[in-house]
């Protein structure tokens, strides 16, 4: 039975004083940064958890949630055995009845192995914030369902994909700011939730050293409240910023100009005529067919100082070369061209701060000062660091230049509908200040830099979706043009999410917050079973809660449930849990093998890979089973070839054999460190069968320092490059010139106004392909707003995790409930006076999709025209094992209610996403407040229980 609440003491600390302490090495999962951990145990329980100071990413420091991952341990919240909805009754009810592992094997052998055999892609899988992605994507594969991603489409593909298709690389695990070496750091649009101990130790270190450090946020909280400057901004504009600094530097000359000759695409000629070429780069037919973003190495330049046309590269860069940035060319067959550059700087000439102050409420003095920091820091204290290093042409420079402005930007910019543009912006920011990959500025992380266009295509074959077949090629990828993207012959979209399809070509990370609504609807068809990991997309997972919640549970008009079968693996009894059919119970971190690997999410360095695993410090809890686990046991009966001996036995005993002995390539495997057959190699070498009891003795964590001469501006070192395509971590050693101007995007333009030869998208979406597909980065209005009253809704509402939690679960925590067990909507204290509110008091918050009651704050540490609150706090009643009417639900509340997963569109509805890349446009939402009525009830509204009941009118949705 589902246990809904307990009130037995969960944890008491004095019990076994005297039996010896045992420690344990691991990797925390408090939140996603994966510091080192030390756990330590008395008589099997765990006691105490610290931070590793033998771990290179915290050095020791822990959080106040790393070391409450005690508490998870204890939590009644947990689910422990799986679980089968009792026949008869309703879903979402929790009404279940527990039942063995092999019978449930036996259930999801002979359903997706039926689903398999017939039809595979109506069977899906979606994940939340899992860390195997590698694994996950395999079994999808394996199976052959395209229908397959992991959260990031609801969490920040933006940041992902706008930076990786400009300078291929992005923050966080992929790269991230050099504040050993900068003199100046701007944090854009970061709460404190991604990147949080590294971040915290090197920002202690920046500003003891006299760093400066201006954040630059809606909200003055966390990292920006010890940030020297706060510049507050209003949602959804940090674009317009963007292009008003771009403004600034180009006019006033504060740009580097070597680098951009030398390292972008900056001085490659675009042609200008109307045509099939209009818009993409002029190339030399003798080197090689125009190719795309993954072919660059014919593209064309103006050579200054022999006043003729060059290729870019290698010619471009030879000695003597003076590659032009501006001016408008003509080229021997007639054709007028203009560097790439020339293009960005017509399109800066309008983007004023004047104008951008209008949009971001910044002043324009202060824009126009911001860029003069950055640029002077950028150019006139730059510095050179005594490394010799060797660029892709084979000059050798003597010195690495440093350009000491470092950024670091998350979902701020991400989050909304003008994301992905807004993130190119600051990626073409940082390009023209230098500071890619440069001392002091942007840094990559191994594996990256990937390819500008990665060199991974997503899955886009229908005709490839058969029985008991795998698909020839992975369900996620990077799209380089209209011929890669995942559809029909007639248009309409292969993927249940609409993902790779002319709605949201470049959507890199699926669109998980589209499947349970397009899959009730049958856009574009039915599913079959819908299987869900450690996502709540009953609640704080999904956007219009109240109305998936309905969706979960809608039929069709035979009675069925539109979504027949979900399964839901957790290891908490989140509210998604009741709906499900069958609940398989996952472990904790501290109970299970997993692994940060180069193949997926490494942990990776500035100066070199770092790969990490978790090893069970405590045996699993009750019937529990690592996802992992199940994953390896189904694909072994499910006979996937990658899983299967030619004789048909299964060919991995299990996760931690699997993990040892599965190569995507000869030498290549999860796990980097200690291979070979005696454990002596590292990066690459046969599979270790000792690898596992290598990582536990060396404190779960493998890494590697790169030679100081790879250590910098990689997209274009020589020897990094082949050491890297050497490793497998790139299937080209290629340079990765930065794409100031993108002919991909151009590519997916033309096909829309007809000017291609290729495949062209339906009629009622060329206007917006045509639109947002600028190969040039801009700044428009998040989409919301086009469908909103902006008078009658005049506030922005977004939200924030709290530095105590990372992930919903959190909350069954009983440390952390103790920081967190409800929120308020923080209003400055301006606004909240405006609509006659007190401190504390009860108000609506409002937007055209819905309202919730809550409780004001008075805060001076936001902008007067946003409004915000922590998310996922609120909680159903009774849900997590909380108690009847807990302070999480009877005080606590969503946004989520206020925000729809789809806007009107041409007469129908669409992805409330980003146009480009399908990331969820979670912070477009606006709203206005007003008070509560005396008399209403003190608690927030809507309420919800965890047994979910059924509406009536369910079968009409
Ligand atoms: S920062 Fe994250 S990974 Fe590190 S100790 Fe805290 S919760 Fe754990």
């Amino acid at each position: 039975m589902l246990r809904l609440f307990s009130r037995k003491p969960i944890h008491d600390a004095t019990a076994s004083r005297t039996a010896d302490t045992e420690v344990k090495t691991t990797t925390c999962y408090m939140c996603a940064c994966r510091c080192g951990i030390r756990v330590h145990l008395r008589e099997g329980e765990v006691r105490y958890i610290d931070g590793n100071p033998n771990h290179p990413i915290n050095k020791g420091v822990i959080c106040a949630k790393g070391s409450a991952g005690i508490m998870k341990q204890k939590s009644p919240a947990r689910l422990t055995q799986p679980l089968l909805r009792k026949p008869g009754s309703e879903r979402g009810a929790g009404d279940f009845e527990p039942i063995s592992w092999e019978r449930t094997f036996e259930i999801l052998t002979q359903r997706l192995g039926r689903i398999r055999a017939t039809d595979p892609k109506k069977f899906a899988l979606f994940t939340g914030r899992d860390q195997m992605q590698a694994l996950t994507g395999l079994f999808a594969r394996q199976f052959g369902t395209p229908n397959y991603a992991a959260h990031g489409g609801f969490c920040s593909v933006n940041m992902a994909a706008g930076m990786i298709y400009t300078i291929g690389g992005s923050f966080w695990e992929f790269g991230g700011p050099d504040l050993d070496h900068a003199k100046l750091f701007v944090m854009i649009g970061t709460a404190e939730d991604h990147h949080s101990n590294p971040m915290k130790i090197a920002l202690g270190k920046f500003k003891r050293e006299g760093g400066r450090f201006i954040s630059i946020n809606p909200i003055r909280t966390g990292y920006s409240a010890i940030a020297d400057e706060w510049i507050p901004i209003r949602p959804g504009t940090d674009g317009a910023l963007f292009m008003a600094l771009l403004h600034e530097l180009i006019g006033t000359g504060l740009i580097d100009r070597p680098f951009l000759q030398r390292f972008t695409n900056a001085p490659q000629l675009v042609v200008l005529d109307e045509g099939e070429r209009e818009g993409l780069f002029a190339f030399d037919p003798h080197a090689g067919p125009p190719g795309d973003g993954r072919n660059p190495h014919n593209k064309l330049a103006w050579d200054m100082a022999s006043n003729c046309v060059v290729t870019a590269y290698p010619e471009g860069n030879e000695q003597g070369r003076a590659l032009a940035l501006e001016g408008h060319y003509t080229l021997a067959d007639g054709t007028h061209v203009a560097p790439a550059f020339q293009l960005l700087r017509e399109r800066v000439k309008t983007t004023s701060p004047e104008w951008a102050e209008t949009v971001t409420g910044i002043p324009a003095a202060r824009i126009r000062q911001l860029a003069r920091e950055l640029g002077q820091t950028a150019l006139h204290q730059a510095f050179e660091l005594p490394i010799p290093w060797t660029d892709a042409w084979g000059k050798r420079h003597e010195t690495t230049q440093g350009r000491p402005v470092a950024f670091h930007a998350m979902r701020g910019l991400a989050a909304h509908s003008n994301g992905f543009q807004t993130v190119r912006a600051l990626a073409v920011l940082m390009s023209v200040l230098g500071t890619i990959d440069a001392p002091g500025g942007f840094r990559h992380k191994a594996p990256y830099p990937r390819h500008i266009v990665p060199n991974y295509r997503a899955f886009n074959d229908p005709s490839m979706v058969q029985p008991n077949t795998p698909l020839n090629a992975a369900p996620l990828g990077f799209p380089a043009s209209p011929e890669e993207l995942a559809i029909h012959d007639d248009g309409t979209p292969l993927r249940i999410d609409h993902a790779f399809s002319w709605e949201h070509p470049l959507s890199a990370h699926g669109l998980m917050h589209n499947v349970i609504t397009n899959a009730t609807r049958g856009d574009p068809y039915r599913l079959d079973t819908l299987l869900i990991f450690m996502a709540n997309m009953a609640w704080n997972s999904t956007m219009n809660t109240m109305a998936v919640r309905e969706m979960l549970n809608a039929r069709d008009e035979a009675g069925e449930y539109k979504i027949p079968f979900l399964v839901v693996c957790d290891a908490f009894q989140s509210e998604m849990v009741a709906f499900a059919d069958l609940v398989l119970p996952d472990t904790t971190y501290l109970e299970r093998h997993d692994v940060m690997s180069m193949l997926d999410r490494p942990i990776s360095e500035f100066d070199g890979p770092v790969d990490s695993v978790r090893v069970p410090v405590v045996p699993p809890t009750g019937q529990c089973k690592p996802f992992q686990e199940v994953l390896i046991e189904l694909a072994s009966r499910l006979k996937f070839p990658a899983f299967t001996l030619a004789d048909g036995a299964r060919k991995f005993k299990d996760y931690p054999d699997f993990v040892v002995n599965f190569q995507p390539q000869p030498g290549v495997g999860f796990l980097m460190g200690w291979r070979g057959k005696d454990g002596l190699q590292h990066l690459k070498g046969e599979p270790n069968p000792k690898q596992w009891e290598m990582y536990a003795k060396n404190n779960c964590v493998f890494q590697y320092h790169m030679p100081s001469d790879q250590q910098y501006m990689r997209n274009w070192n020589r020897p990094y490059l082949d050491f890297a395509m050497e490793k497998r971590w790139r299937q080209k050693n290629d340079p990765v010139q930065l794409a100031i101007y993108s002919d991909t995007l151009q590519s997916f333009r033309l096909a829309a106004q007809g000017k291609s030869r290729g495949r062209q998208p339906p009629d009622h979406l060329r206007g917006r392909i045509d639109t947002y597909f600028d190969p040039l980065p801009f700044w428009y209005p998040p989409l919301e707003q086009a469908c909103t009253d902006t008078d009658a809704y005049p506030l922005a509402a977004i939200t924030q995790r709290p530095m105590a939690m990372y992930h919903s679960w959190d909350s069954q925590n009983a440390w952390l409930r103790q920081i967190h067990s409800h929120n308020y909507l923080y209003v400055n204290s301006l606004t909240a006076a405006d609509a006659g509110i007190g401190d504390g008091e009860w108000c609506w918050l409002e937007s055209q999709w819905g309202k919730v009651r809550c409780m004001v704050r008075y805060s001076e540490a936001v902008e007067p025209g946003t409004v915000w609150t922590w998310n996922a706090i609120g909680k159903a009643n009774a849900a997590w094992s909380l108690a009847p009417k807990a302070d999480e639900s009877r005080k606590g509340f969503l946004l989520n209610h206020l925000i729809t997963e789809e806007l009107p569109f041409k007469g129908g509805a669409i992805s409330n996403s980003d146009p480009v890349t399908g990331q969820a446009g979670w912070y477009d939402v606006r709203v206005r407040i007003r008070p509560a009525d005396a008399g209403e009830e003190a608690e927030t509204s809507p309420q919800a229980d965890a047994r979910h009941s059924v509406q009536p009118d369910v079968r009409t949705l």
